[in-house]
């Protein structure tokens, strides 16, 4: 079969195109998925990068996929020959023709979505669930903070709130990422680039601040974060690239807090629990991945290139199989 394979760590040219990969076979609690679109995170970036968990190689590149269950091993009794599903996680690297996933790693996909949709919503929509329900605890009224809300992760976020009757306010790094971003339902967009953001982010809450904040570039914005924060806000650290400088006495008179999310730690009860709502979304609509790119498998370098250098982010970046 073909797959995407990078034989050492490096930058987006280590990718390749293999063409004689040998097709997997689906051991106990595993299912093998043909697959018909990748999503690219920028965990994928990192993996390559060799910034992440070591890889054997030749390693497939990718966790989402969406495609349609193959055959399953001993002990899968969630899923059968032919259900279109989706994966966020996989045992053999997900942009490949085949791949083999745990069963608690994969969701059926709605025929009411694509493929290419399909493959948008492993880690962007299992992370957004899990920071804001069941880290953040958010709730109905609640005045939530969407720090990049154009990416992935940011869309599925808003998505998410929206849909559970909280007041959504994002940010962006460019004038059409906050177009895209006001049209995916946040009620205002500011420019993370821009002085004063901060300003009228507050603002926008009637200077009350936010209870609830899903931060995507902590490295910047933790120290603005303690600002927008109202009495016991909290902040789920979704993204960070690098150190910060912050004061932590902020936090002490309003109670407010941090705390990172690692959607790849969850456990089995959490990813079930997230499943489910995820399925549910789907069936109800509010599930609605953006795609900003598509790419064939033999330009994956060239979407692992946008993904690390793109300003505006508008949806996700995918790789059709
Ligand atoms: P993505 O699709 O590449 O989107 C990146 C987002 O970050 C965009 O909305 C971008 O906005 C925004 N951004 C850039 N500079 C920013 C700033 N100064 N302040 C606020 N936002 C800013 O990536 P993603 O899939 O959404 O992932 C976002 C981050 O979360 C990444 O660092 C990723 O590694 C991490 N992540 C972590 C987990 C976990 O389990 N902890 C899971 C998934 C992702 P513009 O492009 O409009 O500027």
């Amino acid at each position: 079969m073909k797959a995407v394979q990078f034989h050492k760590y490096g930058d987006p040219e280590v990718l390749q195109l293999s063409t004689k990969v040998a097709k997997p076979t689906p051991g106990e609690n595993q299912v093998l998925i043909r697959v018909m679109a990748a999503g690219v995170n920028p965990l994928d970036t990192y993996v390559r990068a060799g910034d992440f968990e070591e890889v054997a190689f030749p390693h497939t590149t990718g966790f989402d996929t969406a495609g349609v269950v193959e055959s399953v091993g001993p002990g899968v009794e969630t899923f059968a020959p032919g259900d279109r599903v989706y994966t966020l996680k996989t045992v053999t690297g997900g942009c490949a023709e085949f791949t083999v996933a745990d069963q608690n790693y994969v969701g059926h996909l709605d025929k009411a979505l694509s493929f290419e949709e399909g493959a948008c919503i492993g880690i962007p929509y299992y992370t957004a669930y899990k920071a804001l329900i069941l880290l953040a605890r958010a709730r109905p009224g609640d005045n939530v903070l969407i720090h990049g809300a154009s990416g992935g992760v940011g869309v599925a976020a808003t998505q998410l709130a929206k849909a559970r009757g909280m007041n959504v306010n994002g940010t962006a790094g460019t004038d059409e990422g906050i177009s895209f971003a006001k049209d995916n339902g946040c009620m205002n967009v500011f420019n993370h680039r821009l002085r004063g953001h901060v300003n009228q982010l507050v603002d926008e809450t009637d200077g009350g601040g936010y209870d609830v904040i899903i931060e995507m570039a902590a490295h910047v914005n933790m120290s603005n974060d303690m600002e927008l924060m109202r009495r016991n806000g909290r902040t789920i650290i979704v993204g960070s690239a690098g150190e910060v400088n912050v004061s932590p006495s902020n936090t002490m008179e309003k109670e407010s807090w941090f705390r990172g999310v690692s959607v790849l730690s969850s456990s089995p009860e959490e990813l079930v629990e997230i499943r489910n709502a995820i399925e549910a979304g789907q069936r109800s609509g509010w599930v609605r991945p953006r795609i900003d790119s598509s790419f064939p498998m033999q330009k994956a370098s060239e979407a692992h290139k946008l993904l690390t250098s793109r300003k505006g982010a508008k949806g996700k970046i995918i790789i059709t199989v």
